[in-house]
């Protein structure tokens, strides 16, 4: 049985990825400090003989037990109100934890993933956004503490494949959605269904003109598990590239939930990226993959998750962790 070790594994796509490798016939050692990651996630899991969980903050030294074959690192706060709380966790995360990791991976000759994002192109002067485009990055803006962790642990990942000759591959993740998100994460599409749920207004920053393009989980998934097992040590986009304006994608959530609230405007936070698509064509040509489900299907799961939430559940959402 291949063993496999997943950072973040309590968090939103740790925990899917837990499933996935579970699903997939492996023994799954997910490893958490529970920050912005939460046991509800993986509770199911518990109970499986293949499935163990490391209460451990992958920043300070690791130590697993027995053989690895796969490393993801996939510990991170992710959503712009996180690191602005976290800055210096989010910082460590991104530069001590993969330092970790790679030390790690090279005693167990292990492959590793890290789970970088398509913020390493900041607010991009090119559209859509190829790997080859290096981006636009505000080091010292409150994004800064993300986007550089994130652009460090790359340089770093790709130094310890030309140096130690690691094997090592690296996501750049467009927004991603779907179950298991925080409900107070601040991140746009549980803002705005948690508003809806509530009945209160949506906050749409600015005058909503900026895009993002939303993947759903399981597509975002089958990507990183398609790169994991290529040979392919360079960047790779996993996005999808349905671009939408956020005043657009408000009213879609207005649709949604049948809510009577209004889209509300609130001012822009500072150095927020005015549009975001990723080009796919390496991801299409490489990993024979492209995402297959639409935002409509997508967002109707993401809705119909939320919705069947306990009270309890809710509560502790919306209040988890106020750090
Ligand atoms: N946004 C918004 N209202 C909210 C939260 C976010 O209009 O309550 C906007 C935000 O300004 C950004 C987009 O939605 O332009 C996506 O934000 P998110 O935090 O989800 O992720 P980002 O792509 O900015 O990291």
């Amino acid at each position: 049985m291949k063993r496999v070790l997943i950072t973040g594994g309590a968090g939103f796509l740790g925990s899917h990825l837990c499933d996935r490798f579970i699903k997939e016939g492996y023994h799954v050692i997910a490893m958490d400090n529970l920050i912005t990651g939460d046991l509800k996630n993986i509770e199911h899991l518990f109970k499986l003989e293949n499935f163990e969980f490391y209460h451990h903050d992958v920043s300070k030294f690791i130590h697993v037990p027995g053989e690895l074959d796969y490393i993801l690192h996939f510990a991170s706060p992710a959503s712009p109100i996180d690191y602005l709380k976290i800055p210096i966790q989010t910082l460590k995360v991104g530069s001590l934890g993969i330092h970790n990791c790679l030390g790690l991976a090279r005693v167990k000759n292990a492959r590793v993933l890290i789970a970088s994002t398509s913020e390493v192109y900041g607010d991009p002067n090119v559209h859509p956004q190829p790997e080859e485009y290096w981006g636009n990055v505000n080091p010292v803006g409150p994004r800064g503490v993300y986007d550089e962790a994130k652009r460090f642990q790359e340089a770093m990942t790709m130094a310890y494949h030309t140096y130690h000759g690691l094997e090592t591959r690296i996501i750049r993740i467009f927004n991603t959605y779907g179950p298991r998100m925080r409900l107070n994460d601040g991140r746009v599409l549980p803002a705005f269904i948690g508003q809806a749920l509530r009945g209160e207004d949506l906050t749409m920053f600015g005058d909503g003109s900026q895009t993002r393009s939303f993947c759903y989980v399981d597509d975002l998934v089958e990507g990183i598990y398609r790169l994991l097992l290529s040979d392919y040590a360079q960047p790779v986009n996993i996005g999808n590239p349905d671009e939408i304006t956020i005043k657009e994608f408000g009213e879609e959530i207005i649709k949604l939930t049948g809510t009577s609230q209004k889209l509300i405007s609130l001012p822009l936070p500072t150095d927020d990226p005015k549009q975001r698509r990723p080009d796919i064509t390496k991801a299409r040509s490489i990993l024979g993959w492209e995402p297959k489900v639409s935002r409509a299907e997508g967002l109707k799961i993401t809705y119909d998750y939320f919705k069947s939430l306990s009270k309890e559940d809710l509560f502790r959402m919306a209040h988890h962790k106020e750090f």
